[in-house]
């Protein structure tokens, strides 16, 4: 198999995309980094809940709003949304390029937040499910993981539907998701058909809140990656749903969960390092100039030098295999294995940077004033959440000794 070459500037951004990257920069210098010392601090914030919810907990609704008409009124907005749904149409290589520039701030940036399970609506699901999504009407969140499976969703769920008439019966418990409390609708995974599971028994259905038979249990569970409870245990008792809120069909369930993940979940992993990463390196130079020991300013150490050349290296290397991977996947390859590559070491990379930014901060490096121990936490959990260090190791095997 040969690999396209990143030398060969395939992926050299055309001027049209570095003209958003830099209205991307103007956005978040002048709208998202004034409200950061706000932000950081502030009891309400949390992770994996989306973006316009998060805003409306911290700043409630003026800024919000403030934020969501600059995203509306300059397109950004549908960024990530396909063109045959109103969306931008760029490329993956552009979203990821712009993305970067979003994530040098812990403040988030309203956008269209759109699972790309939800491309699979059919007939009256797409004016019921997609459309309010994709205008931030509603939210949705992703239920996979349970009390006894996460890295092996197929072996092991539990959480089952059996057909009544025109409905579907689920029982079952889900773990750890992410926003369940704040969204209306809930895409859930379960096993339809025992014998078959991963391969054509599992279902996706769509729940909404106001569904009796499913309980979202309160508070959630707490984690270190923000103030805010946001992972939820989610209980299915007798919860009847139609058959036409299934997403993609019967059977098709765990297919839609791995192409979301694949591309939502992996290949943007990158972005979300890589903003971050540079803001540590940004932070970590200008503060080692000016803090002195000694007698010297601590940049002038070989020790401190050496932390920023590292942290630079890491920086360049996961933007070249970002933006090498994102323009495979425009180019039409198939790029699962690729993009758990970029999942993978974004977070390593990300969190071993942030982790070196930490220590030439000092005591400064933990103070909740400064973004650093938010961010590390944020890229560690990446070696957990959404599919560990390991399950993406296992896959990447996998493609390399079937190739
Ligand atoms: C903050 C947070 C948010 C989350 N949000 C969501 C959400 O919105 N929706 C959702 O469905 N889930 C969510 N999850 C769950 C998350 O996806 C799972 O925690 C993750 O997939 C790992 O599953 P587990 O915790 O059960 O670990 P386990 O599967 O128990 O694994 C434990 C350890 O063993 C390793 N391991 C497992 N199998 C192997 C193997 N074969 N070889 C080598 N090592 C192996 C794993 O990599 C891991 O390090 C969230 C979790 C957290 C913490």
């Amino acid at each position: 198999m040969k690999t396209p070459d990143t030398a060969d500037g395939s992926f050299k951004l055309p001027a049209e995309v570095v003209e958003i990257c830099d209205l991307a920069k103007r956005i978040v210098e002048k709208e998202l980094m004034p409200l950061e010392p706000e932000f950081l601090p502030h009891p309400g914030h949390a992770f994996g809940i989306k973006e316009t919810t998060n805003l409306r907990k911290v700043f409630g609704e003026d800024v919000t709003q403030r934020l969501i008409d600059i995203s509306k009124d300059t397109g950004l907005w549908y960024l990530m949304v396909p063109e045959e749904h109103g969306g931008s149409g760029l490329s993956m290589l552009t979203q990821v390029a712009i993305l970067e520039q979003f994530n040098y701030t812990a403040v988030p940036f309203p956008f269209a937040n759109v699972a790309n399970i939800l491309y699979q609506c059919e007939g009256d699901q797409i004016d019921r499910f997609l459309k309010p999504v994709i205008e931030g009407e509603m939210t949705t969140c992703f239920a996979q993981t349970e009390p006894n499976a996460g890295s092996d969703p197929g072996g092991m769920m539990q959480t089952s539907a059996v057909k009544d008439g025109d409905e579907w019966v689920i029982n079952g418990t889900k773990m750890w998701i992410s926003g369940a409390a704040e969204s209306d609708m809930i895409m859930v995974q379960v096993v339809t058909d025992a014998e078959k599971r991963q391969r054509g028994g599992i279902t996706m259905f769509m729940v909404t809140r106001d569904n009796p038979g499913m309980t979202v249990e309160e508070p959630g569970i707490k984690t270190w990656l923000g103030p805010h409870a946001s992972q939820y245990v989610v209980n299915f008792d007798n919860c009847r749903v139609p058959e036409s809120d299934i997403l993609g069909g019967v059977g098709n369930g765990f297919r839609l969960g791995q192409k979301w993940l694949t591309i939502h979940d992996r290949l943007l992993r990158g972005p979300f390092a890589l903003g971050k990463m540079r803001r540590a390196l940004d932070m970590s130079i200008a503060w080692s100039k000016q803090r002195v020991t000694f007698g010297k300013p601590i940049s002038e150490r070989q020790a401190i030098q050496w932390q920023l050349v590292d942290m630079y290296i890491d920086l360049e290397a996961l933007q070249a295999l970002t933006y090498q991977m994102a323009a495979r996947a425009d180019s039409g390859e198939d790029i699962r294995a690729e993009a758990g590559m970029v999942k993978l070491t974004s977070m390593i990379w990300g969190a071993r940077t942030l982790d070196k930014a930490i220590q030439i901060h000092g005591a400064m490096g933990e103070s909740l004033e400064l973004p650093l121990t938010l961010f590390y936490r944020y890229l560690r959990h990446g070696q957990i959440g959404g599919g560990a260090n390991e399950i993406q190791r296992m896959q990447i095997a996998r493609k390399l000794l079937r190739d």
